[in-house]
């Protein structure tokens, strides 16, 4: 199986990449080279709106080992990646990033390491040059809560999408077809043997992520809310102990009024509970929104994206 005719597949979510990509590719196409082993470079064009789609039609003339998966609008990276995986033909597949915070020449050293037997090979980032203190402080924190509460499946800290898979573990992602991809988690539920390779995160190369606090903070939403009930299962017990806890404030005040008299009535505190169940009562029923909303999402079943064009070099250029 991992002999020198197994093909590798190295898939790549685009979405307005124009300064990067002739440097990620030509990097990449390097690293395959040195291989010695048959390649493709799997393009997935997620709308695009520059020139990144006519730049990955040039890449391709001159590289009959580019594939372009040309999705219908943009979807975001999570399914832009499922689309690309679900294309990738090879008996290894690589998902990176194109801003090349992902070094492409690790994925050499993921290649050795699915050659002593691993099925998952994942790179595990040692820095994250070029971010703020309090990106890493929250993705630190991040990781931290979702040990937690995440049960049985682990997400590794400071892991990205940038692994090895073999067929076998390609195949198994391909079978979750669910909307709300927390790729991370997914990478984590579906087990085989798995191992981590230390890199340091670069910089972005060009261009600028697309990420911020807003979109960080849905995200960790979606990885909590498709990956653990624990959020459910809290209310009940602040529920539970705030019913407690009225009882003996209850208590309290029947006791002071039967034994000192309450000549002013109780409007404060009446105001702070009402208030703070209110609270509680509004924050449970948005927890269950976030799991009904999912769910809500989940049964329409809809299809994860929709392709445009699936452009591939002629077999006859193919000799790479
Ligand atoms: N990306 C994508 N669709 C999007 C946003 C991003 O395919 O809607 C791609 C992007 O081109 C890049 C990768 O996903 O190759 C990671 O994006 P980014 O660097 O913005 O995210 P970060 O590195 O901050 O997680
Ligand atoms: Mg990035």
């Amino acid at each position: 199986m991992s002999g020198s005719d197994s093909l590798i597949s190295v898939v790549v979510p685009v979405y307005n990449e124009q300064e990067v990509l002739p440097e990620f590719h030509r990097r990449t196409a390097a690293v395959l080279d040195a291989l010695s082993m048959p390649g493709e470079i799997v393009y997935v064009n997620d709308g695009s709106r520059d020139r990144t789609l006519p730049m990955l039609k040039e890449i391709q003339a001159s590289d009959p080992r580019t594939v372009i998966i040309d999705l219908s609008r943009n979807y975001g990276k999570e399914i832009a990646l499922t689309a690309g995986l679900d294309h990738a033909r090879g008996d290894i597949a690589v998902p990176i990033d194109a801003d090349l915070q992902d070094p492409p020449e690790l994925i050499a050293t993921l290649v050795e390491k699915w050659r002593e037997g691993y099925s998952v090979v994942y790179a595990r980032r040692l820095s994250r040059d070029g971010e703020s203190w309090l990106k890493k402080t929250t993705a630190r924190n991040f990781y931290r809560v979702m040990r937690r509460i995440g049960g049985k499946v682990t997400v590794p800290a400071d892991v990205g999408d940038f692994r090895l898979l073999d067929r076998k573990a390609l195949d198994a992602l391909r079978q979750i077809r669910e909307q709300h991809r927390y790729m991370k988690g997914l990478f984590a539920l579906i087990g085989f043997r798995q191992i981590a390779v230390d890199y340091h995160r670069d910089r972005r190369f060009a261009g600028s992520t697309t990420w911020n606090y807003w979109r960080l903070w849905n995200f960790s939403l979606e990885g909590i809310t498709s990956f653990t009930i624990t959020p459910l299962k809290v209310s009940t017990y602040v529920g539970g102990l705030t019913a407690v806890f009225a009882f003996f404030f209850g208590l309290y005040i029947f006791s002071k009024a039967l034994l000192i008299g309450d000549p002013v009535p109780g409007f404060p505190s009446l105001m702070v509970m009402v208030a703070f169940l209110g609270g509680v009562q509004l924050t449970v029923l948005g927890i269950i929104g976030e799991y009904l909303g999912r769910i809500f999402n989940e049964t329409k079943n809809r299809p994860l994206y929709f392709v445009q064009d699936v452009l591939s070099a002629p077999p006859e250029a193919d000799s790479a």
